[in-house]
């Protein structure tokens, strides 16, 4: 049956990249360089059908298939080696109904022009920092930034998606999940992660006025690390949720602590509101501005340049202020770093009347709502003979800090984590295995750390299923 239908069935449409092909090289990278993978063919879907076919022809040939938007997956869990990646990253509209305050946004958007298109109609989303992260991926997994305080997560404003999924034996198509249909699947997508349930191809999003915001910039030096860190954690879930705020500490080498933030709201009032923050240690260049909002994502941008290609990164959240304890451990990885491009970041969500917090632990698929602060814990190199060196430094930096933080965001996967259903669902990963068992039964869509179909899978399923690690 399948070798006729390998004959006679789907053909792919779209721009197609086969092995050979000039293109092939960049085609297949992702934005991680750990990851050099390999696949049979690379699709870039233009239109609904080009997706449609892709998952048809994949399904009629058993070959395993991969999803891809921005290719920022930390793990690389949207190449595949041998197998099909399906990219809509040429599938690129925005709409804005500003009358509504709604925008369609086909998930091949990078968020750059996703801010650009909105800042066009003075509106915007609460999204990510990084100007070429996937809308599409973002927001599967939450989607946290600089407005996620006052307005929630990328998700929390996500009012529709249209996916394609499985359907049947070989078979693909279309579904829009919303408040009323299929708003189980709508669940799910909110936090539940890319690549689990289908091909999203149209988000359609709340959007909120924006004009002008004020942001913030306070640098200090290392020798301050014991005095600031504290006295940020504090503050920063504490001050209106109009303001959200980050710190980042580099390795030791490098020496540096930087505090950034954006504030819905005036200068002078910044300034009054980052007065405790510059009572700890020493400040030695502060800068507050107001700018347009398109101007403050810029600012950010720059910021999450990405200094050597590859990287290892693990995700925490934070519940309360890290104890003394905590935060010599980070001292002390710090100083023992393996390269000057080693740091800890981290980033105020929740506290004092936040958006985030508000919205129940099951309300969606994201369920880490009552965490003050995210982190992330990097290590970035060039050479593979520096590797393993720097993967082991983040495993051990995260072993040691987790009597003091918990789980870890979708959208920060870590290989190493043994326990990655509860670290990055909690409560919510029995829910999000039904959704998959009812959306996608013969595990079509699936990756190392993809929502296991369960017990009830078909028995004539063309896939294997995946077992829990
Ligand atoms: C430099 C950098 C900065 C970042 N900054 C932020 C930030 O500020 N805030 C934040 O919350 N996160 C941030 N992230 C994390 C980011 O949210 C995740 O890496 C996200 O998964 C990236 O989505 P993508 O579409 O770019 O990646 P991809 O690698 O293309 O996809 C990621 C996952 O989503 C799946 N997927 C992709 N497209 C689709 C689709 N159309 N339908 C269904 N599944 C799909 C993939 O299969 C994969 O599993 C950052 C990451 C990097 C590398």
């Amino acid at each position: 049956m399948a070798q006729n239908r390998k004959k006679t069935g789907t053909r792919l449409t779209g721009r197609i990249v086969f092995p050979g092909n000039p293109s092939y090289n960049v085609a297949r990278m992702e934005f991680n360089r750990r990851f050099s993978k390999f696949p049979r063919v690379i699709v870039f879907c233009r239109r609904t059908q080009d997706v449609i076919n892709a998952v048809k022809w994949a399904r009629e040939r058993g070959v395993r298939l991969r999803v891809r938007s921005g290719r920022h997956s930390y793990e690389g869990f949207s190449a595949v080696n041998g197998g099909i990646i399906i990219d809509v990253s040429e599938m690129n509209k925005v709409k804005v109904d500003r009358k509504n305050m709604v925008a369609i946004v086909q998930t091949g958007n990078p968020l750059a022009r996703v801010y650009k298109k909105l800042w066009n109609k003075r509106v915007t989303l609460p999204a990510g920092t990084a100007p070429d992260v996937g809308v599409a991926g973002l927001t599967m997994g939450g989607g946290i930034g600089l407005l996620s305080r006052k307005y929630g997560l990328t998700c929390d404003n996500l009012k529709q998606v249209k996916m394609i999924v499985a359907s049947g034996r070989f078979g693909a198509r279309t579904i829009v999940a919303n408040r009323r249909k299929h708003s189980d699947l709508l669940w799910a997508s909110r936090g539940g992660g890319g690549g689990n349930f289908g091909v999203a191809i149209a988000y359609t999003f709340r959007v909120r006025p924006i004009s002008m915001v004020s942001i913030y910039s306070v640098n200090w030096k290392w020798g301050d690390l014991e005095k600031v860190l504290p006295a940020w954690q504090r503050w920063a879930p504490s001050v209106t949720n109009r303001l959200t705020s980050t710190i980042e500490v580099t390795a030791k080498q490098v020496g540096t602590i930087v505090s950034t933030g954006q504030l819905l709201g005036g200068a002078e009032e910044l300034r009054q509101l980052i007065r405790p923050l510059l009572r700890a240690g020493t400040p030695v260049k502060v800068m507050v501005k107001t700018v347009p909002f398109i101007e403050a994502t810029k600012f950010f941008a720059e910021s999450d340049l990405n200094l050597e290609p590859k990287f290892k990164i693990t995700g925490a959240y934070g519940f309360k202020p890290l104890p003394r304890e905590g935060v010599r451990i980070i001292r002390d990885f710090l100083s023992k770093a393996p390269n000057r491009y080693s740091s800890v970041w981290s980033q105020s969500i929740g506290g004092a009347g936040s958006a985030v917090s508000r919205v129940s632990p099951t309300a969606t698929a994201y369920p880490h709502r009552k965490a003050e602060t995210i982190y992330e814990l990097s290590a970035r190199w060039r050479n593979n003979g520096d590797q393993q060196r720097n993967i082991q430094w983040v495993r051990r930096f995260r072993r040691a800090l987790r009597t003091f933080v918990n789980g870890d965001y979708v959208n920060f996967p870590d290989l190493q984590i043994k326990n990655w259903p509860t670290a990055y669902y909690g409560v919510n990963f029995g829910r999000l295995k039904q959704v998959k068992r009812k959306y996608d039964p013969h595990n079509v869509f699936r990756f190392a750390q993809s929502i296991p179909v369960g017990k009830k899978v078909r028995k004539n399923s063309t896939h294997t299923r995946f077992k829990l690690k």
